[in-house]
């Protein structure tokens, strides 16, 4: 047994784990080499906790302590310390490093501290959260242009029409809107030329719709905007400049003889009916706006 103990004892002082004994007055009893040198104690020093915080937060070294009130941090983190049988929390130190410490406290009152380097688990953690935040970010993106895609506006419509309070909040409106003739354009400027002219629109879309408004690419040549709070009069008045926009727009600047122009169908939302109902009605628009001659937008009541 005795070799067995000596082994442990010396296996203490190679283990990057922090280990601590401090007994009832909070007084260091045994440290080994990695906590004596996390919280930058001297070999065979014996200071209480308050102490060893105490020349941490003069010396800056050791446990980071955020704080213009030292005295009152003491206080507030003794008020903690110890008093359960077992806790664990976060210690950010000054060298970088994330210590998650453990506190076990005996019955009469000695408490044994374990703390461990989580640094890179942290560091995994928000390396996950940023690919997790990219993965999000492309699932609603549209590769080609930039604006958000057809599952995130529907998505954000179905919403809308979930969500909108008939009794507060005003109507809102949609719009789809869709590139006229645009197999002519791949046709005259190949494929890359219709994706420039995807992403034309795209730009001139986007500064002019509202902040709160949804706009994203549905399918090839077709957008949707969904205008929270918007009557039809105002979403007419909308995407009406954006025609214009498109219509003035020139996008080669090797071809400045070229422009293009786009349909619109707008509806209003009714109370109660569902975003598909909806969408369907502007679809219908659309098509009376192709019909009608292109270059304008159209509006179904019923
Ligand atoms: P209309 O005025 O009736 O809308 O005629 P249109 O030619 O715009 O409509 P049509 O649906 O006949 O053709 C759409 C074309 O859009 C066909 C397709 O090859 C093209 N298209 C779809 N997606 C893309 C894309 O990502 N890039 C390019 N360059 N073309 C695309
Ligand atoms: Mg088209
Ligand atoms: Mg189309």
């Amino acid at each position: 047994m005795g070799g067995l103990l000596e082994r442990v004892a010396a296996l203490q002082d190679v283990t990057p784990v922090l280990i601590a004994l401090y007994d009832t007055e909070d007084r260091v009893r045994y440290a080994n080499r990695a906590f004596r040198e996390a919280f930058h104690l001297s070999e065979d020093s014996f200071p209480t906790w308050a102490e060893i915080i105490r020349l941490n937060y003069q010396n800056r070294q050791g446990l980071i302590i955020n704080t213009r009130d030292f005295e009152a941090w003491l206080l507030s983190a003794q008020s903690r310390r110890g008093k359960q049988a077992f806790r664990g929390l976060e210690l950010d130190m000054h060298d970088g490093r994330w210590i998650w410490m453990t506190e076990t406290v005996e019955t009469d009152g000695w408490m044994l501290c374990v703390g461990t380097d989580i640094t890179a688990l942290r560091q995994n953690q928000r390396s996950l959260r940023q690919d997790r935040d990219l993965a999000l970010r492309a699932a609603q993106t549209d590769e080609l242009t930039g604006t958000s895609n057809r599952r995130f506006v529907f998505a954000r419509l179905a919403d809308h029409a979930e969500n909108v309070d008939k009794d507060i909040e005003p109507p809102f409106s949609i719009s789809i809107i869709d590139i006229d003739l645009f197999k002519g354009v791949n046709d005259r400027f190949g494929h890359q030329g219709g994706d420039a002219v995807l992403r034309d629109f795209v730009k001139l879309a986007h500064s002019t719709i509202r902040r709160p408004d949804y706009f994203g690419r549905v399918g090839g040549e077709e957008f949707m905007l969904v205008m929270p709070r918007t009557g039809l009069e105002e979403c007419a008045s909308i995407v009406g400049r954006i025609l214009e926009k498109a219509a003035e727009s020139r996008p080669f600047a090797d071809h400045p003889e070229f422009s293009y122009s786009c349909s619109a169908g707008i509806a209003l939302y009714k109370a109660g009916e569902g975003s598909n109902e909806l969408y369907h009605r502007a679809d219908r628009a659309l098509y009376l706006a192709k019909q009608n001659g292109r270059a304008r937008l159209e509006w179904i009541v019923n």
